[in-house]
């Protein structure tokens, strides 16, 4: 079987060596979740892609999805603060008119095809690509299955409960679904057309991706991109 070929902007990774851009906003959207907006100076990418924030040395430098779409003015950053992380209590000190540092675009998690139903099951902070995807796609045939602890961590919800948006709270119980994404899309018919898209704690991803082969999903319907192992909840 032919795997579908992702669409990439014609900028090869990396392309953009080390910016300095101005910061033009920080907003708060739970206790630790913020989305920082920055000067895009003039970087092309496709929605999906990632750039790399820059800390005081190569060792603090980490990966982030662009959750800006491809005709915003700005790039918008979705992150946790995540505590004793070396990065991110940097950044949640970064106010307006502050520098940040950062270099791409890279990484191919990209919209396939943007005429096909689209899932995109995430969890915390990987969201941030179905926001980019849905700023670039506003007329995607989109659901969304989002898995956070409680509602204030629902980054983007505005936006994306314009789509079929099914939230899954792990800490509370109304007015969503309370439980994990797997255990919501336990009990779903998966449209074996449609391309699924997993994005966030790899432990999420491994289960998604068993559960929905098991549904009998194709393989190369299944797109992922892991953040980070689940150390805690
Ligand atoms: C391809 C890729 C794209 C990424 N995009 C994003 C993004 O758009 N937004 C984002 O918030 N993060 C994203 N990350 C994670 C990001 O690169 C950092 O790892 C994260 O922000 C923590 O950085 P830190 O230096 O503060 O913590 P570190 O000192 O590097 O991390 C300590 C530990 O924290 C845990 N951890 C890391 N991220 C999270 C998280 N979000 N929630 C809970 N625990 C976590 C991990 O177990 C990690 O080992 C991405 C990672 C990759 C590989």
């Amino acid at each position: 079987m032919t795997l579908p070929i992702p669409k990439i902007a014609n900028v090869p990774d990396g392309a953009v060596e080390r910016q300095t851009s101005r910061v033009i906003a920080h907003k708060r959207w739970s206790d630790d979740g913020f989305e920082l907006i920055f000067e895009r100076k003039g970087l092309c990418f496709d929605a999906g892609r990632l750039i790399t924030l820059h800390g005081r040395s190569l060792l603090e430098d980490r990966s982030y999805t662009i959750s800006s779409g491809e005709q915003d003015p700005h790039l918008h950053v979705l992150y946790r603060v995540v505590p004793n992380g070396v990065l991110t209590p940097q950044l949640a000190t970064l106010t307006p008119e502050d520098e940040v540092q950062w270099s791409g675009p890279y990484g191919q998690f990209v919209v396939r095809d943007p005429q096909r139903p689209l899932w995109f099951i995430a969890t915390g902070t990987g969201i941030a690509p179905c926001r980019a995807y849905l700023r670039t796609y506003p007329d995607i045939d989109l659901t969304v299955v989002h898995g956070v602890r409680r509602e204030e961590e629902l980054f983007f919800r505005p936006e994306l409960e314009s789509h079929r948006y099914i939230p899954c709270l792990t800490q509370q119980a109304e007015p969503f679904y309370h439980g994990r994404v797997t255990a919501y899309l336990e009990n779903q018919d998966c449209p074996t057309d449609a391309h699924y898209y997993l994005c966030g704690a790899y432990e999420m991803i491994y289960d998604m991706q068993a559960l929905l082969i098991r549904k009998g999903v194709p393989a190369t319907h299944i797109f992922v991109e892991g953040y980070y192992y689940k150390l805690e909840t």
